[in-house]
């Protein structure tokens, strides 16, 4: 079987913990009552998949909540690299938002190196995966202002670790909240500091969120399946070939209709998409799972491949680790011929 499931490039942190270790570790910081029973967290987790989509919002209070000091941060990080690697990820973007960990003193600084020094830690351990983090600004109060401070440290702070483990920021949160545009500001500064980026938008938002993101300068878009909206939207989509990181599995898990999921109009129309799992542990869901769905409902292993190669194209990594990634996919296609179909990787 070929398998072409190498680069994440839309992960979060916080949502894709090893779910065991997520309930132990609550227990011990004393995010959830001790006696609480593992059924009883995961019911926590996962009893509320049928209301509205901002309501998960607050599961990730509770995966935050536990990651208020270094060692966690670094800790998750770690395990969450070892369990990509463990998955034949050859090259993975993981973000997080460095404001949402400063509840026990933690500064934004503190918090982006201790996960850039869990990812070094497992690279280390695991020499097959490369990683690049995604320091997320955030959209969570009324409009864009109301964090606005904290949106600018985020940009500063990787500014800082730039080239040192960071690769990019990302606009996550209440996408529907306020002006979208509001944010413009933010993202030219982002740019003018030579910082690439992503944000969230067209997901839960409207499809215009799709547009502003392309006017905002956008690198890629998180998600962006609502460009399907309007006609219009589609066609920029097309026409500019922004890479769309679709995550399909975590848009559909209140329905588990992949059929009616917006990725196949794109695919068929030939936009830049990229797959994606968005939240391992909320979603239930992995990059294989991602490419064996979308096999299932007639996607093709080309592409499928296509898709892979996108990703190594818009990935926020240096020039050296995509070459490096697309040499590891043309190797690999070539031991997959001379098997004639039989599963060969190599590392
Ligand atoms: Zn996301």
């Amino acid at each position: 079987m070929l398998n072409s499931a190498r680069i994440e490039l839309h992960l979060h942190l916080d949502g894709s913990f090893n779910l065991k270790w997520a309930y132990e570790k609550s227990l011990m910081r004393g995010v959830i009552p001790a006696g609480t029973s593992f059924v009883d967290y995961y019911n926590l987790l996962f009893a509320n998949n049928a209301k509205p989509h901002n309501v998960s919002i607050t599961k990730f209070d509770l995966t935050c909540n536990i990651l208020q000091c270094q060692e966690d941060l670094s800790e998750a990080t770690y395990d969450l690299v070892r369990r990509l690697h463990d998955q034949g990820i050859w090259y993975a973007e993981i973000r997080f938002a460095s404001q949402q960990h400063q509840k026990n003193g933690l500064t934004q600084l503190e918090a982006l190196q201790a996960v850039i020094a869990g990812a070094q830690q497992a690279m280390n351990d695991c020499p097959g995966i490369r990683i690049g983090i995604i320091n997320c600004m955030m959209h969570k109060g009324e409009d864009a202002y109301s964090n606005w401070e904290e949106n600018l440290e985020t940009i500063h702070v990787t500014k800082q670790m730039l080239g040192k483990g960071a690769v990019g920021i990302d606009l996550a949160g209440f996408e529907n909240n306020g002006d979208f545009r509001a944010y413009a500001p933010l993202f030219q500064e982002a740019r003018d500091l030579g910082i690439p980026y992503t944000m969230h938008a067209g997901e839960m938002g409207i499809g215009e969120h799709v547009m502003d993101a392309l006017d905002m300068g956008a690198w890629r878009i998180g998600h962006g399946v609502n460009c399907l909206q309007k006609e219009e939207y589609l066609s920029r989509v097309l026409e500019t070939q922004i890479p769309l990181e679709v995550c399909v599995t975590s848009n559909v898990k209140r329905t588990m209709n992949y059929a009616e999921h917006a990725v196949l109009t794109l695919l068929e129309k030939g936009a830049n998409v990229t797959l994606n799992s968005d939240n391992m542990m909320f979603a239930r869901t992995n990059l294989m799972n991602e490419h064996a769905q979308l096999k299932m409902l007639g996607v093709s292993d080309e592409t499928l491949l296509q898709c892979t190669r996108n990703a190594i194209r818009a990935a926020f990594c240096e020039e050296e680790t995509r070459q490096w990634l697309t040499g590891r996919l043309n190797q690999y296609l070539e031991n997959y011929q001379q098997k004639e179909g039989t599963e060969y990787d190599t590392l």
